[in-house]
């Protein structure tokens, strides 16, 4: 069994108590480009642009926000990075790990950030956000997740279903994970719940974002949704800030914001000033769990302190903004420099809750459980002992991590030493701290946060339901 999926099991029992699986190797071919009239690089953009809504970052919440949100405004989507169509890097999982991950370059799909823990990890830069250069796992949300979050279940199904239609598939199973599965069923994590979108405890074949050809879809595939005549959608598109204006003792409103396109021109893009109805036209940050709160940072809205020893002028002293990170263990982000490119610096504190050593300790003696059961028994290698596997798996340099300790049999030292991210990190704007139910950014007007939830499908549903709703 080869390291890598060896971690993905440790870190999938670790974080979630129950086993997903999803096919993980097919052909090479490309995708089909849609060909959206709307997309354009953001050197074409007028230097000033008016709209109803302005959508910044066109990730898994971005992408279904604006398509909805199409229907009866204006929207102007920015996204930083390119176009997902046509690279054989997104549509292939194959690519994920060697091509994507590991392209360091400042064009790279992938941000390259390193929390302060020393963990290595990713942020997307190119439409669809995570969705196109991720894993594909595909899992519907919790009950008790959308109970808590106060969504209304019927909303929340009626998005499922616009969702899978179009992105969501059933994974082609290769022979090893039939073992996988069939081993973890034999070491009784049960029940079977075969192949099933829903979350639930136990073993289940997941859904997956690789269609029967091997074809990577993203939440970019939502944009088919779109009204072409009221959308634009801007590529290599950075924004630096979002505009404040204040009269009197009043609120400061939102209502504009400033990108640069890739020959480093600055344009400016304003909300219309003209009415519609009861609602206020809007700006929505939806640019992924790091970049939302940096960029309410660069704005002005965050920890007066902080924001004032790196010269950005205060709008709204905040301390919460940024702090209340997780990657499935917490803490929180500050900026490094006022270069809305560069990653802002990110410490999660993993294994701070023995709770979460725990889940690693017993997900990894599961593990063993399985690589010792009869249906696991033509992938072993006899001759290869488990405690070698992890004495392997040790010595990888896959952090950056200081080694403590030297006892190789404790499975506690083990998961410290082998920490690794399976790129679930949230927060950094949490509801009742920096944004209310609604999502609007407290103590400011006319600007909410959507996503920066932890998985794609949480990302997509807040999306969706908020620009059907609007
Ligand atoms: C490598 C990896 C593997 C993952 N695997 C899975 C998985 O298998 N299953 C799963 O459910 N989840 C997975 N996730 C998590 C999932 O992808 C995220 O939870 C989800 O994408 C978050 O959605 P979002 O809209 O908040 O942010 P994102 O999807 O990250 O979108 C944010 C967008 O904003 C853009 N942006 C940021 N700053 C700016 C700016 N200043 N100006 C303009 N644009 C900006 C970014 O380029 C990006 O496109 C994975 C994530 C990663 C990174």
């Amino acid at each position: 069994m080869g390291l890598f999926v060896l971690w993905m099991l440790v870190a999938s029992i670790a974080n979630s108590g129950s086993f997903c699986l999803t096919g993980l190797s097919y052909p090479d071919d490309d995708q089909n480009d849609p060909n959206y009239v709307f997309l354009h690089e953001a050197t074409s953009a007028p230097a000033i642009s008016y709209y109803h809504y302005i959508v910044i970052g066109g990730g898994a919440a971005g992408c279904p926000l604006a398509a909805t949100l199409s229907s009866k405004y204006n929207v102007l989507l920015i996204e930083r990075g390119g176009s997902p169509y046509g690279n054989p890097n997104i549509t292939n999982l194959s690519s994920f790990h060697n091509n994507t991950l590991a392209d360091l370059s400042s064009t790279s799909l992938s941000q390259r950030f390193i929390s302060e823990d020393g963990v290595i990890n990713s942020r997307a830069r190119v439409l669809g956000g995570g969705t196109s250069i991720n894993a594909g796992f595909y899992s519907r949300a919790e009950p008790k997740y959308v109970k808590d979050s106060s969504w209304d279940d019927k909303l929340v199904n009626e998005s499922y279903e616009w969702v899978e239609k179009f992105v969501v598939f059933k994974p082609k199973i290769e022979a090893w994970q039939s073992a996988v599965r069939d081993g973890l069923l034999e070491v009784g994590v049960l029940p079977n719940n075969g192949f099933t979108f829903d979350h639930v405890n136990g073993t289940k074949i997941g859904g997956t974002m690789f269609d029967q050809n091997g074809h990577r879809h993203t939440a970019a595939d939502l944009l088919r949704y779109a009204n072409p005549k009221r959308i634009t959608v801007l590529l290599h598109a950075t924004v630096g800030r979002v505009l404040f204006r204040s009269k009197g003792n009043q609120k400061p409103v939102a209502y504009g914001v400033m990108f640069t396109d890739a020959s480093g021109m600055r344009h400016k893009a304003y909300l219309k000033q003209e009415g519609l109805g009861l609602m206020k036209n809007e700006i929505v940050l939806s640019a992924g769990a790091l970049g939302s709160p940096q960029l309410l940072m660069l704005s002005g809205v965050g920890p007066a302190d902080h924001l004032r020893s790196l010269n950005i002028t205060v709008v709204v002293d905040q301390p919460l903004v940024g702090q209340g990170m997780s990657d499935n263990p917490m803490k929180g982000i500050f900026l490094k420099t006022k270069n809305p490119n560069a990653n802002p610096l990110v410490t999660f504190n993993y294994f701070k809750e023995p709770r979460d050593l725990q889940r690693c300790v017993n997900g990894v003696k599961t593990i063993e459980k399985v690589v010792a059961s009869k249906a696991f028994s033509k992938f072993r290698f006899d001759s290869i002992s488990f405690q070698t596997l992890l004495n392997l798996t040790s010595s990888f340099p896959i952090n950056l991590v200081p080694k403590t300790g030297n006892d190789s049999t404790s499975l506690e030292q083990f998961c410290r030493n082998t920490v690794t991210t399976i790129w679930h990190y949230h927060g950094g704007c949490q509801v009742g701290k920096v944004i209310d139910q609604d999502h609007k950014v407290l103590g400011v007007d006319s600007l909410k946060v959507y996503g920066n939830q932890d998985s794609e499908q949480e990302a997509i549903t807040t999306g969706w339901d908020y620009g059907r709703m609007t």
